[in-house]
């Protein structure tokens, strides 16, 4: 079975090492791919077939869409992937044109063998890049080829609302991906713990990720700004043995960041402190891990106090912090500036997908 897997872009690497992994520990072969055809945010997961032997003693075929949806913390989608196809230069091509070639494209394909005539379907488009037409073309004009397709075998059934089947059609540039979409409408990184709605809170994929880039030792660990709770909660639903600690400057996201602790089953693993955290020393004398998604300044706070905020907090962690730091932000120049005035030397730098934005991870010692 291929598998189209989509996550945050800038750590396909990370759900790569973690697909691999849950496979890996059900002794089930896979082969992944990292941005297929160039594109971002995506991988192609090949799994052989397997069997397993369910309580009764019958012989059961594993769905390794299901496992990874229940088991992948940094994914969003899981996608029987139906067919993908480069289409050349669709991007300056007349829309009636390009639409007409996505329409016979899917048309061709063998859409039978992925929903029963009884069973009703909805098409949920993606689109990304430059085109002449909308994601709802999309939508219109592969459900119509799929629409036709199964006309061959009966009165095919459209259900926008509440579809048993979901297709899933993407055009990223000129990479058009399409298949069953086995997650559903919400994706895996809404997480059912979030009972308070932070306005800047991180996606649990992207805490995933900062959490495996910290390569944690049992050692003590703090959020420092940390908002609802989203790495702290992460971390303990993972089952981190060792102290969890985070700090929050207002009382309404800290009270938030207990709500959703408690709605994750994990308020006892977590030392929540509402204070500043710019007086860091006053909280903690030592902590072996800061993992953390500083305020940037754009959806709450001001921009020009950033440098600042940043500046204070750094100059506090450096006497506290005994092993490493996970940081990102979109203010590359005060986090650099604080980095090196307070001894911090960047050991890794890349750039993540989070919110429309492009936005800056660093591990720091
Ligand atoms: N990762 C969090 C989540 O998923 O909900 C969001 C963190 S948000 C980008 C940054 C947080 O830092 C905000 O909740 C803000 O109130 C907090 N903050 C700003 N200045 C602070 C300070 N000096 N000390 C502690 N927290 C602070």
């Amino acid at each position: 079975m291929r598998l189209l897997l989509t996550t945050s872009q800038g750590i396909e690497d990370l759900a790569k090492k973690e697909v691999e992994r849950l496979f890996e520990s059900k002794e089930i072969k896979v082969s992944v791919e990292e941005k297929p055809f160039g594109v971002e945010g995506r991988l192609i997961a090949e799994v052989e077939e397997s069997f397993y032997t369910d309580e009764k003693g019958k012989k059961r075929e594993f769905n390794p869409a299901t496992f990874l949806n229940e088991n992948s913390r940094l994914l969003h989608r899981v996608i029987v992937e139906i067919a993908s196809l480069k289409f050349k230069g669709i991007e300056s091509q007349e829309p009636e044109k390009a639409l007409k070639e996505i329409y016979n494209f899917v048309y061709s394909l063998p859409i039978e063998n992925y929903v029963k005539i009884t069973e009703s379907f909805a098409v949920r488009p993606f689109r990304k890049g430059e085109h002449e037409f909308t994601s709802v073309d999309i939508a219109k004009t592969v459900g119509s080829a799929i629409y036709d397709r199964l006309s061959r075998y009966g009165k095919p059934k459209v259900n926008l609302d509440h579809p048993s089947v979901i297709f899933r059609a993407e055009l990223i540039d000129d990479t058009f991906f399409l298949g069953i979409d086995t997650t559903g409408d919400s994706s895996l990184h809404k997480r059912s713990w979030r009972v308070y709605d932070h306005p800047a809170h991180l996606k649990a994929s992207i805490a995933n990720a900062m959490i495996e880039l910290a390569e944690l030792d049992g050692g003590s660990v703090i959020d420092p700004m940390c908002g609802s709770g989203t790495i702290l909660i992460e971390l303990a639903l993972k089952g981190y043995e060792g102290r969890i600690i985070g700090i929050e400057k207002y009382k309404k996201h800290l009270r938030g960041a207990r709500m959703n602790a408690l709605a994750a089953g994990v308020l006892g693993k977590i030392e929540f402190i509402q204070g500043d955290a710019t007086k860091l020393t006053q909280y903690v004398d030592s902590v072996d891990f800061a993992i953390s998604n500083l305020p940037y300044g754009l959806k709450i706070g001001k921009k020009s106090l950033i440098p600042k905020l940043y500046m204070d907090f750094f100059s506090q962690l450096s006497k506290v912090l005994e092993k490493r730091g996970v940081f990102l932000t979109t203010e590359k120049r005060a986090i650099e500036e604080a980095f090196a005035e307070n001894g911090f030397r960047i050991l890794h730098h890349r750039l993540v997908g989070h919110g429309g934005l492009r936005v800056h991870l660093y591990i720091i010692q």
